[in-house]
């Protein structure tokens, strides 16, 4: 069963209840207001009847047309129960009363009944006749019930159309209410199927009306549809840079392979190759098995920051760090100049491993890319809440078309081809260093040099300068 009908099934059956509720305390209130006031009648016509001076229990039917009402019944019956007079308008028939009452109207108590008979119902009152403190004989006075009766038919069947054409008509408006508030519920289930069927998450459920819980689910449902398409994309785009580094990957890996393959090839020859060339070869194999190595252990740190392995986030003094590179710069290019600008007595919220890691890559293509005799800086600063550390050289300098590149996976500047990196080192720093919540910039000019910069979050606000 729909929801819409279910709800208007609802609504009708608790307005019909309610109007079923009313419609009986409505009549129950008609009937007993207009029985007491046929009761408050009769009660009058009985007091002022026996109270009369010339009451007779025997002549009754004189006295009535003084004292009642033409349409008023009037019967005196004794004590042994036999009628002692009767109205004329009752013709032959005789009141009836029930033992119960005869009792009551005998201990000096008046007694009221309702009675059937052929010709309808009848309101009886009985009044016992007291003399000297004795019951004498029983007043009964009655009239008949037929026109209350006949009103309160009419009211029954008044309420009961109208409580059915009530209901009716609610439940047809109803039906079209709910029909009109679900419709832009159906509005986004066909738009949600429509979305399953084209994958088209550019497209919007339409929804013009208040901002009430279905306004609210149309905001929601497209602020769903703006996240899905943002996530769909992203998983395109990274399934398309997984494919592109796989590419990449497998056709760096040939190159060493194919050499190896090569260099085993001539040292298997027979006749054997030359001493000299012998040497040759296994120093290129040496060195290609390195590549491969470093290629390997490069595309494993990749594949696990493309696995979001989070890197621990804890204080890292910088100085003792940047002391410690500063050092192996010195041994591993001993024709630069190094300068250590490293005062700052800071820390940076980090991985101590990664940075070290970082600061390693860029040292190595400071000391790639500078002829010696050039210069090397290392330099920490601090930028508001962060701290930076930069690796300056005075080597070529990148190219303003290469720039934007060069922390791409496998992208090699044409100069750079030749040489021993696969392309790797600046995509790794990239990577570790967003992991750790900071950024890595390069300025460089062609001819004169780069500079790259680290930025981390720094862990002590209270640094000072030592
Ligand atoms: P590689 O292993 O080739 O060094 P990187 O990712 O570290 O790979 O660097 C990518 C490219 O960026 C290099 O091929 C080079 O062209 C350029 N590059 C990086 N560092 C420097 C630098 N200090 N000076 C000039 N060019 C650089």
């Amino acid at each position: 069963m729909s929801i819409r009908l279910r709800l208007t099934l609802l609504y009708s059956a608790v307005l019909a209840l309610m109007l079923i509720g009313l419609s009986v305390a409505l009549y129950a209130t008609v009937s007993r207001v207009t029985l007491g006031a046929i009761e408050d009648t009769l009660v009058g016509e009985a007091q002022r009847l026996v109270g009369s001076r010339d009451f007779d229990l025997n002549r009754i039917d004189y006295q009535a047309r003084k004292f009642a009402a033409p349409e008023t019944y009037i019967q005196t019956i004794r004590l042994d129960g036999s009628v002692a007079d009767r109205t004329s308008n009752l013709g032959d028939f005789t009141l009836p009363i029930s033992n119960g009452g005869l009792q009551v109207c005998e201990r000096g108590q008046a007694w009221t009944e309702v009675v059937s008979t052929e010709s309808g119902r009848l309101l009886v009152y009985s009044k016992p006749v007291v003399t000297a403190g004795q019951t004498v004989g029983i007043v009964q006075v009655a009239r008949s019930l037929a026109e209350h009766d006949q009103s309160l038919a009419t009211l029954s069947n008044v309420l009961f159309a109208g409580s059915a054409m009530v209901t009716l008509v609610l439940f047809g408006v109803a039906w079209v209410m709910s029909g009109a508030a679900l419709r832009p519920i159906h509005h986004i289930t066909a738009t949600a199927q429509a979305i399953g069927a084209e994958r088209n998450f550019d497209r919007r459920v339409d929804y013009v009306g208040p901002p009430d819980e279905i306004g609210q689910l149309a905001t929601t449902f497209n602020a769903m549809l703006t996240e899905l398409r943002a996530a769909y994309r992203q998983a395109e785009q990274a399934l398309q840079a997984q494919r592109r580094l796989v590419a990449d990957a497998s056709h760096e890996l040939r190159t060493p392979l194919t050499t190896i393959r090569g260099n085993l090839g001539l040292l298997r020859r027979d006749p054997p190759i030359d001493a000299a060339d012998r040497e040759a070869a296994i120093a290129d194999l040496v060195d290609e098995t390195d590549r491969l190595i470093r290629l390997a252990s490069d595309l494993l740190v990749l594949a696990r920051a493309d696995a979001g392995r989070p890197l621990r986030r804890e204080p890292v003094p910088v100085k003792p760090l940047v002391n410690d590179i500063c050092r192996q710069a010195k041994l591993l290019g001993p024709a630069r100049l190094i300068e250590c600008e490293n005062r700052l007595d800071v820390a940076v919220q980090g991985d101590r491993d990664a940075l070290k890691q970082v600061l390693l890559v860029l040292l190595d293509n400071a000391l790639k890319y500078t002829p010696p005799g050039g210069s090397i800086t290392l330099s920490t600063g601090i930028a508001g809440e962060h701290v930076a550390i930069g690796i300056r050289d005075t080597g070529p300098g990148i190219a303003p078309d290469a720039l934007p590149h060069i922390f791409e996976r496998f992208y090699r500047s044409d100069s750079a081809r030749a040489g021993a990196g696969a392309g790797l080192g600046l995509a790794i720093a990239k990577e570790l260093i967003e992991a750790q919540r900071g950024t890595i910039r390069v300025e460089s000019r062609v001819g004169q040099g780069s500079v790259f910069t680290v930025i981390l979050p720094r862990a002590d606000h209270d640094a000072t300068l030592t």
